[in-house]
């Protein structure tokens, strides 16, 4: 069993209660040393955050499934795993959801499938991004392959028909490529307003999900799926709390201050 320190445990308990929970993830990297890129986790990391959801009963759904059902379906512990950019070290990271019987969702960049990635260095693991095989393979698998645009463009500086382009081109792209609809979408970056919402539902896509954070279906739209971020710092504890809370700020102070303001109200 996952060691978990016996706070984090116990808060836990009470976790699943606001419905589903998205994560984000991006690289997993080999072996057990943490790594310094902070969208990163180790393979040993992300193994153990598996071992706990596994253990603590919680249900995998895709992106698109997540929506599909009604709310109501989502009472027990839910949470939808995501991966952004769609890395190489993936395919390990696949291979360790599939033993679990768990799921997950691909937001891949079409302009650079099976490529080096095109968009700006940030410190990410060096390495090609998963092919058209390797996803076809992953969606053979259960797994989803969502859009995450054609080039990781900054969609709130682009004119409408560069936004366009961006949205329909690589739905069609993928589509084409893995012979199914692609529905879900993933802003880069984070970054989108009211505009590219619109063109993304324009596009055809019926799901969009943002680096806001909090329980996946807190603003009662497909369009404005919340998510939390798997950090490099990130222990199963962390994790346990960042699921009890919808929250990142699960540092020790920031469960002290809490539980300070529970005491007073009593
Ligand atoms: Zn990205």
């Amino acid at each position: 069993m996952t060691w978990i320190d016996p706070i984090s445990r116990a808060l836990h308990r009470q976790a699943g209660q606001h419905g589903p929970i998205m994560l984000m993830y991006h690289a997993v990297t080999p072996g057990r040393e943490t790594p310094g890129w902070p969208w990163a986790v180790s393979m040993q990391q992300f193994c153990s955050q598996l071992d706990f959801l596994t253990a603590e009963g919680y249900d995998t759904p895709t992106m698109s499934e997540l929506v599909a059902a009604p709310v109501e379906k989502w009472t027990g512990r839910t949470v939808s795993i995501t991966f952004d950019d769609g890395y190489i070290d993936n395919l390990a990271a696949c291979e360790e959801l599939k033993k679990r019987g768990m799921r997950a969702t691909w937001f891949v960049v079409s302009g650079s499938v099976g490529q080096m990635p095109q968009w700006p260095e940030d410190g990410r693991p060096a390495g090609r991004l998963l092919n058209a095989d390797e996803l076809r393979d992953m969606q053979a698998n259960g797994m989803e392959i969502g859009s995450h645009t054609v080039s990781h463009a900054r969609l709130t500086e682009l004119n409408d028909s560069q936004l366009m382009r961006e949205l329909s081109g690589s739905k069609t792209t993928l589509e084409e490529l893995l012979g199914n609809p692609v529905t879900s979408f993933a802003f880069p970056y984070g970054i989108w307003d009211a505009r590219c919402v619109e063109a993304v539902k324009q596009a055809g896509y019926t799901a969009a999900c943002t680096t806001r954070t909090g329980w996946a279906l807190r603003d009662h739209s497909p369009f404005h799926l919340r998510r939390l971020t798997v950090f490099n710092t990130d222990t199963p504890g962390s994790l346990a709390r960042k699921l009890y809370f919808g929250s990142h700020d699960v540092r020790w102070r920031d469960i002290a201050q809490y539980a300070f303001r529970r005491l007073r109200r009593v």
